[in-house]
């Protein structure tokens, strides 16, 4: 039987970045995936020599100092990846259709505020306090500087109210309120629902500096597969754990893989999704509390997803705009609950960087109640009736879009498309989700050790979704696998030379 010294299972960026930190303090690593490939939402393809990112698109805390900037640096992989910065604010527009206003978003926080000051003159103050708020939750959440090597979750009073609330005690004014909300889309959970804390831990580094990345996804994944090459990491696809094995004092001393092969290892971390994880765990070691915390988690939106590009020759309409919201209606609230009716919010998001035919993806929420029909269907073999509800989103997106700019009616084209059930086969995930489980209030999420002792969950379901999220899940998670002092020299040798 092969030894490892940690199993991490999944190969998302919460996967890599934990085999990586577990590799780096000298351990034996095995990474599986189920996928033929490794990557989960960093993946992308192309078409037409047009590459298409299927999940990751942009980020915030690539700045100097933020704290993506950091974690790479800390993972030594800061030179792999080459961020392209937004830089003009009409690079990024949030557009409010029913009060026919667009909302241009600059770069850096005083900007930002600067901005919506003027769009919003007589809430001024409302804008200062919201921002104020902000700042004031990042700075007392201590794990967000990753280089002060503490992990202290913390329990703030605005981890306790939504974010509604307190946008709602701050202005009457709903446009302003939306504005402010419109991240929920990075998010995947209404504003009634995410605690102002998690909000605000998710938003400032969007208000910092919001930059594509040069290659996409695959520019993690290759600087991953480098730095891999310096340690001991046996990367298997293609598999996933069938069995938890030779269980003594809640202790799992062997993993049953798909290929039939046992391995033994000191401890294995999860960055799957939670019910994923339960479905493994033998039910006498888990009490019934634990299973129904687990399987009453609700999940985070997901989307619909349309690949297109502009037509041969064709001049941008809109050569300013990099990312597009598209809000029909001011109420965030409405525009993510699954049972609205009404015309879909849009994010429309251009490849950044390519002569001549722009790639563009444009993304609508959408949730398991829509695709519940066909729940059971498996990829290639779903029916008329499913292909049909994928034309009509088609032709429902493109009036959407063209409503708002009239010349994509000769110029866009669209290539692919994917429902939830798309994202549900190709992340093996069980729902489709696009950020797992939602980060809700009153939610505890699962993170860090599993009711047996030498297994973990991290992932992006744990701590925080988004790249930065899942990655500072495996931090943390990270840090109490391999201990505090070790990961803290581990730091130190990365972060202070
Ligand atoms: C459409 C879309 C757009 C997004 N846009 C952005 C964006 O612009 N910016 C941003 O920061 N974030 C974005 N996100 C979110 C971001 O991609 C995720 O939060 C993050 O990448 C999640 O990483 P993860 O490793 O936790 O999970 P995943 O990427 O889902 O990886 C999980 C991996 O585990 C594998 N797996 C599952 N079950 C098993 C099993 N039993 N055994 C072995 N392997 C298994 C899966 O195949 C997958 O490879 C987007 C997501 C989507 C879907």
């Amino acid at each position: 039987m092969k030894k490892y010294d940690h199993i991490v299972v999944g190969s998302g960026i919460s996967g890599l970045t934990m085999s990586l930190l577990l590799a780096m303090s000298g351990r034996k690593i095995l990474l599986i995936e189920k996928s033929p490939r490794i990557g989960g939402s960093l993946s992308r393809f192309t078409r037409i020599g047009i590459p298409f990112e299927t999940g990751f698109h942009f980020t915030g805390g690539l700045q100097e100092g933020g704290i993506l900037s950091d974690i790479l640096e800390f993972l030594g992989m800061r030179d792999a990846v080459e961020p392209i910065f937004l830089s003009s604010p009409s690079e990024n527009q949030f557009i409010f259709e029913s009060a026919g206003r667009t909302f241009e978003h600059p770069n850096g926080i005083k900007n930002v505020i600067e901005q919506f000051k003027t769009y919003f003159p007589d809430d001024a103050l409302a804008v200062d306090r919201y921002f104020e708020m902000v700042q004031s939750v990042c700075n007392r959440t201590p794990s967000l500087n990753i280089r002060a090597n503490t992990i202290t979750l913390p329990n703030l009073d605005e981890d306790y109210v939504s974010l509604d609330e307190v946008l709602s005690g701050l202005t009457s004014n709903k446009l302003l309120r939306g504005l402010l909300s419109g991240y929920a889309m990075c998010y995947g959970v209404r504003p009634s629902e995410i605690s102002f804390a998690n909000h605000s831990r998710m938003v400032l580094n969007f208000y910092e500096s919001i930059a594509f990345v040069k290659e996409g996804g695959d520019a993690f994944v290759k600087a991953f597969q480098e730095k891999f090459k310096e340690y001991d990491v046996d990367i298997r696809c293609g598999t996933f754990m069938t069995e938890l094995a030779d269980i003594r004092s809640s202790i799992v001393n062997r993993f049953v893989l798909n290929t039939g092969e046992e391995v033994s290892a000191d401890s294995c971390v999860f960055t799957i999704h939670p019910l994923d994880i339960l479905k493994l765990l033998p039910e006498k070691y888990y009490s019934r509390a634990f299973a129904s915390r687990v399987e009453g988690f609700e999940s985070s939106i997901g989307f619909f997803s349309v690949f297109g590009m502009l037509k041969e020759g064709s001049r941008d309409p809109n050569p300013d705009a990099s990312i597009m919201s598209l809000f029909p209606d001011a109420d965030i609230n409405k525009l993510l609950d699954p049972a609205y009716a009404g015309t879909p919010a849009l994010v429309l998001i251009k490849s950044p960087n390519q002569a001549g035919r722009k790639g563009l993806c444009i993304l609508e929420p959408s949730f398991v109640e829509h695709v519940a029909a066909w729940r059971d269907s498996s990829r290639g073999m779903r029916p008329q009736s499913y292909l049909d509800y994928k034309k009509a989103r088609l032709d429902a997106i493109r009036e959407h879009l063209c409503s708002v700019i009239p010349a994509f009616h000769d110029s866009l084209e669209f290539s692919d498309a994917g429902s939830i059930l798309t994202f549900k086969d190709y992340l093996n995930s069980p729902d489709g989700s696009a950020y797992g489980v939602k980060q809700k209030l009153r939610q505890f999420n699962l993170i860090g050790k599993l009711p047996l002792h030498n297994l973990f969950a991290a992932g992006q379901s744990a701590l925080l979704p988004g790249i930065i999220g899942a990655m500072m899940s495996s931090l943390i998670v990270g840090r109490a696998v391999i201990g505090k002092e070790h990961y803290g020299s581990l730091l130190n040798r990365s972060l202070c030379h």
